[in-house]
């Protein structure tokens, strides 16, 4: 273990844009098995090797900035993804958004038609639960 050690010193490693990039070369590795269309498995190839070559890169300011615009792209998509998982799994409460402001409001769900009050903008909105 020594050695490798020895090469990973001073290499960037990995990070959130290279779990990603493994992630889409497994998508494209299973579409391209599955439908047999071969440029994806050049398009996975190509994925894979922009993954080892971030991994083993000794520019660690461009790499940080890449992931930092990885970051900034993926960040709202998986937060409203999670959130929308974790609404699913609920089923006690209803979620609403607000009319007005559009947040996010979760109520009791078997109450039938219901006035709900925003607490952020106090807009009043009836809503069958
Ligand atoms: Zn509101």
């Amino acid at each position: 273990m020594n050695w490798l050690q020895k090469f990973m010193y001073g290499r960037h490693g990995t990070d959130q844009l290279n779990i990603a990039l493994l992630v889409l070369y497994m998508i494209l590795a299973l579409i391209g098995q599955l439908t047999g269309l071969w440029f994806l498995y050049y398009l996975g190839f190509a994925v894979i090797i922009w993954s080892f070559f971030r991994m083993f890169s000794r520019n660690h300011e461009k790499r940080w900035a890449e992931n930092q615009v990885f970051l900034g792209i993926w960040s709202p998509i998986s937060s409203r993804l999670l959130s929308l998982f974790r609404h699913q799994k609920d089923k006690t409460h209803r979620y609403f958004h607000c009319p007005k402001c559009k947040a996010t409001l979760r109520v009791p769900k078997g109450r039938g038609k219901i006035e709900i009050t925003c607490p952020k903008c106090q807009t009043v909105f009836v809503k069958k639960t």
